[in-house]
């Protein structure tokens, strides 16, 4: 099978009818292209659930906070193409930024207060972005299942809620973070890392499993949540936004383990911002 880059809606809207004629189902995978073993993760666990599969990349202005976040936001369209095509992906659906933004676009979905004090505190109207977009994608995809990583568990969320509140008819499916074998998780920003700050990165993920354990032997998660916020910059992080424990369910505050919660920081490295979560169940 050839994997297809589809960079018109019409075209991606007539191939999924024809594939719904034949009663298959659509799934969609949404990147921002710069695609790593992560994304390659979640494309080849969509292929292998027996869905036709929509990769979209897509470097959405709307999401980013800063316009030299956005203008160094690496772009790598034709190294991904050849990534996805031995996966099964049946198209890569790569839209215009004016066919997703034509003039007088006026619309934005904003879902509100989940896990408030978390990436949108440090990112004001990330997440409208973020909402807006992925709508969007499923409006065009039409896609019966969705997949997003729980590197961005906040994100996959909001997708979820906004999903569940619209009404939409989709499945919102999260998929285990990738990592690099010291722990680091990938993403597409440490291409971005100098080789001393790709040493340190790895202590961002080790702080959290520390201070996991130690919420789990019955230390005070802000206790814990300190210690590893100390680590991280002992470690020479420059700063760290946010470490904190919430719900796993909701990404509510919660003060003693009570139920599954997740751990999740957000720190900077050099110019770099790094993000992570895990489990503490
Ligand atoms: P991005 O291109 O960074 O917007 O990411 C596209 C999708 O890939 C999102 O659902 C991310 O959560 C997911 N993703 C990114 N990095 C990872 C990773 N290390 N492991 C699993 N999923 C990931």
């Amino acid at each position: 099978m050839k994997t297809r880059i589809v960079r018109e809606l019409g075209e991606l809207r007539s191939l999924v009818a024809r594939w719904r004629k034949h009663g298959d189902g659509v799934a969609v995978v949404p990147t921002m292209g710069a695609l790593h073993a992560g994304h390659l993760a979640l494309a080849g666990a969509a292929c292998e659930s027996g869905d036709r599969v929509v990769v979209t990349i897509f470097v959405n202005p709307k999401q980013f906070n800063s316009p030299d976040d956005l203008a160094r936001y690496p772009r790598t369209e034709e190294a991904d193409a050849k990534l996805l095509a031995p996966l099964g992906v049946e198209v890569i659906y790569v839209p215009e930024t004016g066919d997703v933004y034509p003039p007088g676009f006026a619309t934005t979905v904003s879902v509100a207060a989940i896990g408030s004090g978390l990436e949108d505190k440090y990112r004001p109207g990330h997440f409208d972005g973020v909402a807006t977009i992925v709508a969007k994608l499923l409006a065009m995809t039409q896609a019966d299942r969705a997949w997003f990583g729980e590197k961005d568990y906040q994100q996959l969320m909001v997708v979820r809620t906004m999903a569940r509140d619209l009404n939409i008819p989709v499945e919102v499916i999260g998929h285990p973070t990738m990592r690099d074998a010291d722990g680091l998780a990938m993403s597409s920003r440490n291409a971005r890392l100098s080789p001393q700050e790709r040493s340190v990165a790895p202590a961002l993920n080790a702080a959290l499993r520390r201070a996991a354990e130690a919420i789990i032997a019955g230390a005070r998660p802000v206790d814990a949540a300190d210690a590893a916020r100390h680590e991280i910059i002992a470690a020479g992080f420059r700063s760290a936004e946010y470490v904190e424990m919430r719900t796993a369910a909701a990404l509510a505050p919660m003060a003693t383990l009570d139920q599954p919660a997740r751990l999740l920081a957000a720190a900077w490295l050099g110019k770099v911002r790094l993000i992570d979560n895990i489990a503490v169940d």
